[in-house]
């Protein structure tokens, strides 16, 4: 497989993971909906394939950051809703009324645009946002009353969902949530009965809110990385039972014995304290490898782990085996895991790179292969 590639790095997806994260997921929020966030390409691993393995296992709702991600969907053939989690345009108004796709309404412009284009278009699906800590995109709760007042009032106009997004989900020990919670829940009550579903939750709230809190296909949570087996905290994933679905491999492509004080790489960051084995790695940040791994990172090597030593360069990396003597056999063409089953996992990579998970996996580079198993 590699060698038929011609390149070095690739990721494997692991399609069956993918189907046995959303199915646990699934699980977890009973009889509410999960919401398949698979923006930017699907968190890297794929728009189409991801899309298309989540619909198979059940899942009838997606969100993407932009109008292009939903044409692309549904160009693949996917007739689901499709939320537009990001701003819409007036000119974008036309194709998300032509394909359906569900438009965020999160400031009184874009509530503008959709009630003027809404009664010459025909029909517009639009979800209301509201800003209730994250300090993005959303109106402040007392501009709610008013938009819907006029959203609907306005013909055409098809409000479908009311949401918002939370702004410290992913650290175990924060309370903030609650406190957002809380907002929305008072905008619930006052408008909640206007919408047909309304959503809070991200991967994180999903796995920290008591499965108590899901009661009602009304509700819909909005899962991103958990489907893709990480979150960017490892104490929320513990005993959730979720698979990896990205695994990153690379392979030596040279290995060499090296002297005491030689230096690697570019700026000469790391001498040999004595007689080293290196190994070459083909993978570098032209890959998506951070830099920031430069004697820091580790990799796996026949399911042993290796730091990097010296800079990560574009297209390859260095890492020391050992001492010649204990250093094991390795040899050129083997495989290399940079993240995944036999290596580190892309939690630890992605704290040893001061980053969360979620840019690792975005940031494989376009040369990457993506394999599909
Ligand atoms: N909702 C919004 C608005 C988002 O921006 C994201 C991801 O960035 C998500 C939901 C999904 O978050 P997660 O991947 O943590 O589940």
């Amino acid at each position: 497989m590699l060698t038929v590639l011609h390149t070095p790095t690739l990721v494997q997806i692991c399609l069956p993971h993918l189907r046995h994260n959303a199915q646990l997921l699934q699980q977890r929020l009973g009889p509410a909906t999960l919401m398949a966030v698979v923006k930017a390409d699907a968190y890297g691993h794929g728009l189409v394939p991801v899309a298309r393995t989540l619909q198979d296992v059940g899942v009838r709702h997606f969100a993407v950051a932009r109008v292009a991600e939903a044409l692309a969907l549904r160009e693949a053939g996917v007739e689901a809703p499709i939320l537009v989690l990001g701003v819409a345009f007036p000119e974008d108004l036309p194709v998300c009324a032509a394909q359906q796709f569900d438009v965020t309404v999160a400031s009184p412009a874009v509530a503008e645009a959709v009630c003027t284009a809404a009664p010459r278009l025909g029909l517009l699906r639009v979800h209301v946002k509201v800003d209730t800590g994250m300090g993005r995109l959303g109106l402040w709760p007392s501009e709610v009353p008013s938009i819907v007042r006029q959203l609907a009032q306005t013909p055409a106009v098809h409000l479908v969902g009311l949401w918002t997004h939370l702004a410290t989900a992913d650290d175990p020990q924060d309370t903030f949530l609650y406190q957002q919670l809380e907002r929305f829940e008072q905008l619930c009550r006052q408008f909640g009965d206007d919408f047909e579903a309304i959503h809070i939750a991200n991967s994180s709230a999903l796995l920290r809110l008591p499965e108590t809190y899901w009661h009602s296909p009304r509700q819909q949570a909005r899962v991103g990385a958990a489907l893709y087996g990480y979150t960017s905290h490892p104490q929320l994933l513990r005993h959730v039972g979720l698979r990896p679905v990205m695994r990153m491999v690379s392979r030596v492509v040279q290995v060499r014995t090296v002297p005491p004080g030689t230096t690697i790489s570019y700026g000469r960051t790391w001498a040999a304290p004595d007689w080293r084995r290196i190994a070459v790695v083909g993978a570098g940040y032209g890959d998506g490898v951070p830099r920031r791994l430069s004697n820091r990172g580790r990799v796996g090597i026949r399911g042993q782990q290796f730091p990097i030593v010296g800079a990560v360069c574009m297209d390859l990396l260095m890492v020391d085996l050992g001492a010649p003597d204990a250093a094991p056999d390795v040899q050129e063409g083997e495989e290399t895991v940079l993240f995944g089953e036999g290596g580190p996992s892309i939690m630890e990579v992605a704290a040893w790179a001061d980053t969360i998970p979620y840019e690792l996996s975005c940031g494989v580079a376009r040369r990457v292969p993506r394999c599909y198993q």
